[in-house]
């Protein structure tokens, strides 16, 4: 049985009922192995789990959702999932979201005050460890990161317990996708890596398998025309409620992947990139991100590699060396199951 605290913060140990469910997320490939879990409900309880690991002596991890989890504790395990309040004013246009909270909760209720946030393609993903590693937008080349709307941040020690940020008035995106098959990727890559992007479109290629995607969205509309070098297996595009772009949630799986900034990226390295990939001993999902606009001049792009599996670091770096040249950094988000 798990030990119940004063104020019914719940306590699980290896053993308990409770304890795998707790200490599980949405990265089914590694788990964090804590000798205590505290599931707290307010910034008291956070308070309390710091002074057990500081007292006992032990590591700390925070977890959410488990989508972000890189390195895996043995230590203390904070889990926030129940702490979860979103709070919108609609007269500042700013959300409160404590540390628990995921996008979906925010998106439906900004959206009822005609308001959104800067919330990536997955619906299901935490609002604090987004935010903390910058957060990447479906709109993030017309509005920059969800880090630099961060009003407020409430913390005890370095564990945030909420954010404070800034909503935008986008009730509507323009926002689509087209899917080809892979064998017209060189192609696709290249009509991709050419388009002169205005700087309120902002899209992401992905390579699946067996086919190659193309996602896009602005508040504003763009042409999308000279992207169908190939017949497409399936595109859509139109306007749609916000909610709509923000992506919904996956199943729970194990995954491996990281990322690189690059600056200048040439075609010929980019096409490495994709070719070393497809060619991989093991199964690699290539990203691209074009960055600029309101992200900035720093990198123009960011790439990143996902796999169905762990154990791939090095048919990873295999596919960065192609553009290693190019690598001014690394975003802390899209890092998993990597130390
Ligand atoms: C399917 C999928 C889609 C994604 N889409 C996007 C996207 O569109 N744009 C983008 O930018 N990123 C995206 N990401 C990356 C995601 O933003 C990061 O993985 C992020 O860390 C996830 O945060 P989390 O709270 O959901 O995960 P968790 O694994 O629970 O947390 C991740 C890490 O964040 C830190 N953290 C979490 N909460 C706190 C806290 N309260 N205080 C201090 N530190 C904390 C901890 O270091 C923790 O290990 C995506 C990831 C996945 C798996």
């Amino acid at each position: 049985m798990q030990a119940r605290h004063p104020d019914d913060m719940q306590i699980f140990y290896p053993g308990d009922t409770g304890y795998d469910e707790e200490r599980s997320g949405f990265q089914t490939g590694l788990r964090h192995e804590p000798q205590v879990v505290f599931a707290v409900e307010n910034a008291q309880d956070v308070e309390e789990a710091l002074r057990y690991a500081e007292t006992h002596g032990h590591e700390y991890a925070v977890q959410a959702t488990g989508h972000g989890l890189t390195t895996a504790t043995t230590g203390v395990l904070i889990s926030t999932r129940r702490m979860n309040d979103v709070r919108i004013d609609p007269v500042t246009c700013t959300a409160r979201a404590e540390a628990g909270a995921v996008w979906q909760q925010v998106v439906e209720k900004a959206a009822e005050h005609g308001l959104a946030p800067l919330s990536g393609d997955a619906s299901d993903v935490g609002v604090v460890g987004y935010t903390l590693g910058g957060g990447y937008s479906v709109l993030a080349r017309e509005f920059g990161l969800a880090s630099d709307r961060v009003r407020r941040t409430e913390k005890v020690g370095d564990v945030v317990t909420a954010l404070e940020f800034e909503l935008l008035p986008v009730t509507e995106v323009h926002a689509g996708e087209m899917f080809f098959e892979a064998r017209h990727a060189e192609a696709v890559f290249e009509a991709f890596h050419g388009w002169d992007l205005p700087d309120h479109v902002t899209p992401a290629l992905t390579t699946l398998g067996d086919v190659v995607r193309i996602t896009f969205a602005s508040t504003e509309p763009f042409d999308v025309g000279h992207l169908r070098v190939a017949p497409a297996v399936k595109e859509e595009f139109s306007v749609k409620p916000f909610s709509e772009a923000a992506g919904r949630p996956l199943p729970p799986h194990a995954y491996q992947g990281d990322n690189v900034l690059v600056k200048g990226l040439p075609l010929e390295a980019l096409q490495r990139a994709r070719e070393t990939a497809a060619d991989s001993s093991a199964e690699i999902f290539l990203g691209v991100l074009p960055l600029g606009g309101a992200l900035g001049a720093g990198a123009t792009h960011l790439i990143k590699l996902i796999s169905p599996r762990l154990g791939v670091e090095e048919q990873h770096e295999e596919v960065f060396d192609q553009v290693r040249p190019f690598v001014v950094g690394r975003s802390r988000n899209f890092r998993y199951a990597v130390g």
